[in-house]
């Protein structure tokens, strides 16, 4: 059982996690979890595109290593990236030592200050670990830009490693690369769209999104095998919908 709308007293229980942003502006912002892999995280991403619309993937450490090409991709087309754990840990059957290692693993490769816990289930005192961390991060979005658009063949990219080692070589400790302090942020959802529901016919997933979206809503999709079928009926119409209702649609952070 889950909540498509995150109800009221959830928040209140848990105020230091993002459920929502500024009701005030026609602004939607989309979450993709799980990714990235083939066939589905591009074609989010072509989608996403052809509605000029922004938005944020909480990546899975193990899939960044196993889908670096795709990974930059995500990053080249101007979306944002969240920590989301290396191995899709759940919290509450987890230990904390073992949890912050797998959040640290994920997050040398994500140097984000987004997270969202696997299945929105954290311990407090994992909150608490997570909360207390400044996030140092280093701009070398152009740099990687460069990169990729150097490569003849976005699948030469084995490995994100190599990739990083080698922007270390380049000249950018000018004024191409910029490090900002950031506080590191939990982000939750308002609107979860059961999109993993098996269950769940691509429809009532449709019209459960729409009937619950409003200004500021985070709202919850997977670029997962799990969520496919609902994912390609849903997110092209939803968007077509939001779009015709002036609404746009940003990236988190
Ligand atoms: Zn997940």
């Amino acid at each position: 059982m889950y909540f498509v709308k995150t109800p009221w007293w959830l928040k209140k229980l848990y105020p230091q996690l993002v459920w929502n942003k500024a009701r005030t502006t026609k602004t939607i912002f989309l979450t993709f979890d799980d990714g990235p892999i083939p066939i589905v995280t591009p074609w989010v991403l072509k989608t996403l595109k052809s509605f000029n619309a922004k938005a944020t993937f909480f990546c899975i450490g193990d899939n960044i290593n196993k889908h670096p090409a795709i990974f930059l991709q995500l990053k080249a087309d101007g979306h944002a990236i969240g920590n989301h754990t290396y191995n899709h840990l759940k919290g509450w059957a987890t230990a904390d030592e073992l949890y912050i290692k797998n959040f640290n693993k994920c997050q040398n490769l994500t140097q984000t200050y987004l997270f969202r816990p696997p299945y929105g289930r954290i311990k407090r005192s994992q909150i608490l670990e997570i909360k207390k961390l400044k996030v140092k991060i280093q701009n070398l979005d152009n740099v990687e830009n460069e990169k990729l658009q150097s490569e003849n063949s976005k699948a030469k990219i084995q490995n994100l490693d190599t990739v990083f080692n080698q922007t270390e070589t380049l000249n950018i400790t000018s004024e191409k690369s910029q490090i900002t302090n950031h506080k590191s942020q939990i982000i939750m959802w308002d609107v979860l769209s059961g999109d993993f529901d098996t269950t769940l016919a691509p429809q009532k997933c449709l019209k459960n999104v729409l009937k619950h979206t409003q200004n500021g809503s985070i709202i919850v999709f997977h670029d997962s095998l799990k969520a496919w079928d609902r994912l390609q009926y849903v997110l092209p119409k939803a968007l077509h919908y939001w779009q015709k209702q002036g609404f746009s649609f940003e990236g988190l952070g």
